[in-house]
This record gives structure tokens, sequence and C-alpha cells, in this order.
């Protein structure tokens, strides 16, 4: 048995009330009823799809419940279930019993495999490539080029004795370069003196939200020792952010030998200091998406860490409650700092935000979940009546831009116009944004 057995009292304070279902929105009533409608909308990306019990967390707390006292017999059919799932974290904000839900469904996923089930097919080549030495990451690509892009235009910041890296990723590095090279911009601008180091490996991401925790550990070890002599980390990908900062403490057991931030929480850092200004204007109206990894799940474990440390419950919840809020507030102080942007929020924002649609290892095992979620986003961000849909994840640009590829598709095969639910909208990275206008 993995650490699921660790997580057994902490699953056991489900009483399947299914809280976690639903997440608040302040959407108009669909049927028109009442344009002051607010209230709770079913809200996970697997439920609200497959419409089975098991499919939504308050089912996999009881799958759970059941595998821990030998009640179900572990099997392939049962691990496409509890995969389905893009470890988002709506349902562990929304549970009025602090359940972790995602590190139970995580584990449960790394149990199930450990009894001898195969993992699902496009996992298992995740984590053969990225157990690959001269791979290391899920995409297929050679670890020599892991640098490639930034060779020419950020070439004197790659391997150099400095105590501040970017940890650029996987994504960053072989499929959202522009990311990667905005972000080297930026940092450029602000003047921060930072290194890519190009031993970086996989921060191990697909291999952990999957299940298979050997070859996590093994890139886990192999980041922490490459990283150990550094001060502190920046990202521009919220999952090897929330990876990174989030479990590798949880996994090795041990406090990170640095620091880390998002660059997004780096530029806030710098405009509350008073060390930033933007003049320059953004002329345009846009929605934002709060990606799950790099706000949620840290505002979560933010939350977490005050409780824990509690000796007065009811005074600490309240300052728990308070921090993980000024956590949500972080990109909205940066989008408010921006002139001319007009920010139209969507109808579930922060910790009630619904999900892109990519993580967990759903965008490649299931693509049709991927597809829909994302199209629902898509709806809401619309709705807003914004141009632009901002955001600061690499997955969460590729999941949108394939759900809107999707909506222009079916436009030209039904001769509909989908502008409503989302097929005009321009999905933009706040980085590109902020280097450009600093
Ligand atoms: S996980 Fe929490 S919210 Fe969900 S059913 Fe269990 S107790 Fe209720
Ligand atoms: S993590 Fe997200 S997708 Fe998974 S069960 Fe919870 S709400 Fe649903």
């Amino acid at each position: 048995m993995t650490s699921l057995e660790e997580l057994r009292k902490i699953n056991a304070r489900c009483i399947h009330c299914r809280a976690c279902q639903y997440a608040y929105s302040n959407e108009p009533d669909r049927e028109g009823d009442s344009e002051d409608f607010t209230g709770m909308l079913l809200s996970c990306p697997s439920g609200n799809l497959y419409g089975w019990e098991g499919y939504f967390n308050s089912g996999r707390m009881w799958i759970t419940r059941a595998f821990l006292n030998n009640e179900i017999e572990p099997s392939q059919e049962m691990l496409e279930v509890i995969e389905a799932c893009t470890t988002c974290g709506l349902c562990a904000e929304q549970c009025p019993n602090l359940i972790d839900t995602v590190d139970i469904i995580e584990e449960l996923r790394a149990a199930i495999i450990e009894t001898g089930v195969e993992p699902l097919k496009k996992h298992k080549r995740f984590a053969e490539m990225v157990g690959t030495e001269d791979m290391r990451n899920p995409y297929n690509e050679a670890r020599s080029d892991r640098t490639k892009w930034a060779q020419e235009k950020h070439g004197e910041q790659i391997d150099k004795d400095l105590k501040i890296g970017y940890f650029v990723g996987c994504t960053g590095a072989y499929r959202q370069q522009h990311v990667a090279d905005h972000t080297a911009s930026i940092l450029k601008k602000l003047g921060v003196d930072f290194t890519i180091v190009s031993e970086e490996v996989c921060c191990g991401s697909p291999i952990l939200r999957t299940g298979q925790k050997p070859v996590f550990e093994d890139v886990m070890n192999k980041n922490l020792e490459i990283f150990k002599d550094f001060d502190l980390l920046l990202f521009s990908c919220a999952g090897c952010y929330k990876t990174i900062r989030n479990d590798y403490p949880r996994i090795s057991g041990k406090q990170l030998p640095f620091k880390t931030r998002h660059t997004v929480e780096y530029v806030y850092d710098l405009l509350k200091a008073g060390k930033l200004k933007i003049n320059k204007p953004y002329n345009e109206k846009i929605t934002w998406h709060d990606p799950c990894h790099s706000v949620r799940h840290v505002g979560l474990v933010i939350e977490k860490e005050i409780l824990n440390n509690s000796q007065n419950w009811l005074l600490d919840s309240r300052a728990a409650e308070k921090t993980k809020e000024e956590h949500y507030e972080i990109s909205r102080v940066v989008l408010n700092a921006i002139p001319g942007l007009e920010l139209k929020e969507m109808y579930r924002i922060k910790g009630d935000s619904f999900c892109c649609g990519a993580g967990g290892g759903v965008k490649a095992q299931f693509p049709d979940m991927a597809l829909s979620t994302s199209k629902e986003r898509l709806r809401e961000a619309a709705s807003t009546g914004a141009d632009i849909l901002m955001t600061s994840c690499p997955f969460c640009i590729t999941n949108f831009n394939d759900g809107i590829k999707a909506l222009k598709k079916e436009e030209e095969e039904t001769g509909k116009d989908l502008s409503d639910v989302g097929s005009k909208l321009k999905v933009v990275e706040l980085l590109e944004v902020l280097d450009e206008l600093l």
C-alpha cells in the first residue's frame, strides 16, 4: 500500500454530503427568471460530463474508502474512472471538512497501479519518456534540445553561476516557447539576475498526477539536487509551480532549499513594494481565467499551513481564509495596475473557478473531456462580453485554443455564428502582455 494508507483518517472525514460537486456562481438564471440570480452550479469537469457518482469527487472518496477496506477489487476499469479527473482541486476548495481530495485521488491512482494494474496507455507513455535519460520530458523531445528556445535571444542567461533560477518546464521549453521567451525577456527588463539551467528535467507533474510515483520521485530528486544551491526559483508554468512548491515538500518530507514564486507573483511583489509602475496602456476588454494549479492549489496550501500551526482555530481559520483570498487577488492586482485594461470577471472565479480541462493527465488520455470542459469555460468567458481571455498557464492556453479551433470548425460546418459561446475569443498570456508593456 502507498501512502494512501496515511490519508485514511482524512478520507474518513467524508460524510458524502456532496458539497464538493458545486461551486458558487454569480451566473444569472439560465431560465431567465431573474437577472439577479446567484447560486451554486455543478462544477466538477468530470462529474458534469459523465454524470455518474463515481466521476464526482464524492464518489471517488467512497471508492477510496472501499479500496482501503478491501471491499473493491482494483481493475483497469476502476483506474479509468479515477483517472478521468483534471485534479483541478475545485472539490477540495468546497469541502466543508477540509479534505485533501486531490492528494487522495492521486494516491488512490498510485495505489491501484501498485497492485499491478497497468497505467492507462497515454499515461504510461508519459512515464516512459520522462524516465528516459536522454529525454526527461513528456513530449518525446531530445533532452539536449531543452534550452534550444533560449540560445539565440537569451544565450547569455544559460548555465550561469547565479542564485535565481528560471524553471522553464517542458511545455515552455518544447511547445509554448513564446511563453518562455517572454518570461526571460520580462526578467531581464526587471533587472533580475537569473539563469536558465540546461540540466533541468521535467518537474514530474504529469507523472505524479497519473499515479506513477517511482518515476516522479526520480525526477523530483534530480531537480532537488540540481537546484539545491539556489535561493529562488521563478516559474511561468502553473503546473511546474504547484508541483515544486506544494508537492516536492509533501512527498520528499523535506522543506525546499529555495524559495519559489510564479512570475505573476514576482511582478505583484514589485508592484506592492512600489518598485514597478506600468505606464504603457493596454486598451482591451479582457476576462481572466485563474489557472487551477498556480491559483487554487497554492491558495489551499497557504490556508492549510496556517491551520496546521493553529493554536486558536476560530481566529486562525479567519486569518487563513483572508490570506488565501489575498493570494487569489494577486493576478487581479497586476491586471488592475495596467492602464486601459478593462477586467470583466467570469461567474466562477478564484477558488470557485471552473477548470480549463487540461490537467491531471486528462488532455492526453480523455481528449473529449478536455475539449468539452474547455468549451464550457469558453462559453462562460464569452458571456462576459470580453474580447480576450487572459491567463498565465501555457497548458490552459493550449486547451482553450483547441476549444476555439473546435468551435470555428463547427461554425464552418453548420454556418452558425458561435461567437456567443467563445469562437471569436482571443487567448492571451499575461506574461506576454506584461513583456510588451514593460
Ligand atoms: S469530500 Fe467533503 S464535500 Fe465532498 S462529499 Fe465528502 S465531506 Fe462532502
Ligand atoms: S479535482 Fe476537479 S475534476 Fe477531479 S473530482 Fe475534484 S472537482 Fe472533479
